[in-house]
C-alpha cells in the first residue's frame, strides 16, 4: 500500500542550481524505482552471544544491485538519498522490509530483534516517532523487537532535541542504539544526553584489539562503561576466531561480523538459528 507521506524529506544540501535539480529528480525517480522493482533489498546479519553463539538479533543492511553497475556500496548511495530529499523515503522502505522479516523469523519460531539503521539527521524531525509508529502498525510487528541503530551520531546538531525525539520511541518500547562508538565527535556527550540501551563498538577497534594492546585497552574499557552504564555493548567487525577469543576474555557478551557470519537472506538467518547451538563458534575455538 503506498499511501501519501506525511513525512517530510528533510534536505541535507542546499542544491539550487538547475543541473543539480534536474540530477536530483533524475536520481529521486531512480531510488524510487531500484525500491520499487527489487533492485534496493535487505540482507541481515546476526547478533550472536561470545559464550555460545546463539543469535540474540539482527541487524538489516541496505543493498543497492544495480543491472548495470552492479552493487553500489551502502555508504555511497545513502549521501546519494540525503542529497536527492529521499531518506524518509529509504527509510520508511527499509523499516517495513525489517518488520515484515522479524514477521518471518517469528513465524520460524526466531524470537529476535531487528536493528535497522537510522541517519543521525531524522532524528532532528519529530516526523521519525510518526513514521515508525505507522510501519509498525502497517506491519503489525511488536515495538519491542525493534532496535533503531542510529548512525553518526556526531552529525546532532542539537543533542536535547533528539534526546525528546529518542524518549519517544523508547517509550513506545523500541530500544535504541549507538552505533560506530568510538568514532566521530562528541560520542561520550551523545552517550550522556541520549536514551542508549545498546552501544556498538566500531569496527576500528575490534579489527585491532587481537594485534594492538591500544585498541584491546580501548575496548576493555568500553566494555566497563557499558556496564557501568547498564548498556549492552556489541562488538562489531569481528573477523577472526582470536578477536572472538580475547572478546571473551574481555566480558564481552555480544558480538558480530564476518567470523559468526555475513549478512545473508531471510531463510539464511533461518537456517544459521538451527544450526547455531552446535558447531559455530565451538569450531572457531
Ligand atoms: P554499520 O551500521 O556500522 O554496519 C556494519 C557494516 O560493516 C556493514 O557494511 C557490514 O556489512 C560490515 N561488516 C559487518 N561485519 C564485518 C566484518 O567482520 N568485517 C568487515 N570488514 N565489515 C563488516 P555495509 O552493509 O556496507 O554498511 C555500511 C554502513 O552503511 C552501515 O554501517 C550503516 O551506517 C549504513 N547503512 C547500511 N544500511 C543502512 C540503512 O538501511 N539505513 C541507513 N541510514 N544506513 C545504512
Ligand atoms: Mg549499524
Ligand atoms: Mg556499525
Ligand atoms: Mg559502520
Amino acid at each position: 500500500e503506498k499511501t501519501n507521506e506525511t513525512f517530510e524529506p528533510i534536505a541535507i544540501a542546499d542544491s539550487t542550481s538547475e543541473e543539480d535539480l534536474i540530477w536530483n529528480i533524475s536520481l529521486q525517480a531512480r531510488i524510487d524505482a531500484a525500491m520499487a522493482n527489487g533492485e534496493i533489498y535487505l540482507v541481515y546479519q546476526p547478533k550472536v552471544t561470545v559464550q555460545t553463539g546463539e543469535i540474540v538479533g539482527v541487524e538489516a543492511l541496505v543493498r543497492w544491485k544495480d543491472p548495470d553497475k552492479g552493487h553500489i556500496p551502502p555508504d555511497s548511495f545513502i549521501r546519494q538519498c540525503e542529497t536527492a530529499g529521499r531518506m524518509s523515503q529509504l527509510t520508511k522502505f527499509v523499516l517495513e522490509e525489517a518488520c515484515k522479516a522479524g514477521k518471518a523469523f517469528e513465524a520460524a519460531g526466531l524470537h529476535i530483534p531487528v536493528a535497522v539503521n537510522i541517519s543521525a539527521t531524522l532524528v532532528h524531525e519529530r516526523a521519525i516517532v510518526q513514521l515508525v509508529s505507522k510501519v509498525l502498525s502497517n506491519t503489525d510487528f511488536d515495538a519491542r523487537r525493534l532496535t533503531l541503530e542510529i548512525t553518526e551520531t556526531y552529525r546532532i546538531s542539537n543533542l536535547e532535541h533528539a534526546g525528546h525525539i529518542l524518549e519517544e520511541l523508547s517509550a513506545l518500547g523500541i530500544k535504541i542504539s549507538m552505533d560506530d562508538f568510538g568514532v566521530g565527535a562528541a560520542s561520550l556527550e551523545a552517550l550522556l544526553r541520549l536514551p542508549f540501551s545498546e552501544l556498538k563498538v566500531d569496527r576500528l577497534f575490534i579489527s585491532q584489539m587481537a594485534v594492538d594492546t591500544k585498541a584491546e585497552g580501548i575496548v576493555r574499557n568500553v566494555l566497563q562503561l557499558g556496564r557501568d552504564l547498564r548498556i549492552i555493548v556489541v562488538a562489531e567487525g569481528v573477523e577472526d576466531s582470536r578477536t572472538l577469543t580475547k572478546l571473551r576474555e574481555s566480558g564481552c557478551l555480544v558480538a558480530q561480523g564476518f567470523a559468526i557470519s555475513r549478512p545473508v537472506d531471510i531463510d539464511s538467518i533461518i537456517e544459521f538459528q538451527k544450526d547455531s547451538q552446535s558447531q559455530m563458534l565451538t569450531n572457531m575455538v
